[in-house]
C-alpha cells in the first residue's frame, strides 16, 4: 500500500463524506493486452496520488502501442479540466499531429465523466476502456450512458470493468488515507 502523502493540497473539508460505491461494471472478459494497458493506466494513477490528487490515470493506445499518458491533476494545475483522460487525449493529439484520434483507444482507471466523454467523442476515439465504475459522475452507464446516444455518438465504444477491483481499491485506499490524515490533524482552534 502506498504511503500516505504529506501533501496538503486537498483540504479535509473537500473530502467526500462517504466513499463512492465503486461497483464493478458489467462483466467484460478482459484480454491480456487490455489488462496490461489498464496496469499502465494504474501506474499513472499512482503519480496522481503522489501529488495528493485523486488517483485516476489514463493511457491512449494506437496499433497496440501506448502513445500518450495522463493522470488526474486539477488541483495542482488549477485547472478543472485537468482530468487524466483530457491530459492523455491532448498528449495523443499532439503526438499524432491530429485533433482527431480515429483508431485510438483510451484506457482509464475510473469511469469517465461527462466532460471527458464529450472530449472523446469530439476526438472520434474508437474505444474507451475503463476500470472501476463511478456511480456519482460516470456517464458510461452509471449516471447515464452518453455513448449509447446515437444522436451524440457515432464513433466511440465503451467497455468497463477491466481490473475494476484494482482500480477501485486504489481510490478507496486514497480516500481512507485522507480521512485518517484528517482525523489526526484536527482543525486549529
Ligand atoms: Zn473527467
Amino acid at each position: 500500500m502506498p504511503e500516505v502523502p504529506l501533501s496538503d493540497s486537498v483540504a479535509p473539508g473537500e473530502l467526500p463524506a462517504e466513499l463512492p460505491a465503486l461497483l464493478p461494471a458489467a462483466a467484460h472478459q478482459a484480454t491480456p493486452d487490455e489488462q496490461a494497458f489498464m496496469r499502465a493506466a494504474l501506474e499513472q494513477a499512482q503519480h496522481a496520488w503522489d501529488l495528493g490528487e485523486v488517483p485516476v490515470g489514463a493511457v491512449v493506445v494506437k496499433d497496440g502501442v501506448i502513445i500518450a499518458r495522463g493522470y488526474n491533476q486539477p488541483i495542482g494545475k488549477h485547472d478543472p479540466t485537468a482530468h487524466a483522460e483530457i491530459i492523455a487525449l491532448r498528449a495523443a493529439a499532439e503526438a499524432l499531429g491530429n485533433y482527431r484520434l480515429p483508431g485510438c483507444e483510451l484506457y482509464v482507471t475510473l469511469e469517465p465523466c461527462v466532460m471527458c466523454s464529450g472530449a472523446m467523442m469530439h476526438a472520434r476515439l474508437a474505444r474507451v476502456v475503463y476500470g472501476a465504475s463511478d456511480p456519482k459522475t460516470g456517464v458510461c452507464g452509471s449516471v447515464l450512458d452518453l455513448f449509447a446516444h446515437e444522436q451524440l455518438n457515432h464513433h466511440t465504444q465503451s467497455v468497463g470493468g477491466v481490473l475494476a477491483d484494482d482500480c477501485g481499491h486504489l481510490l478507496k485506499s486514497f480516500f481512507a488515507a485522507r480521512r485518517a490524515a484528517a482525523r489526526q490533524s484536527p482543525k486549529p482552534s
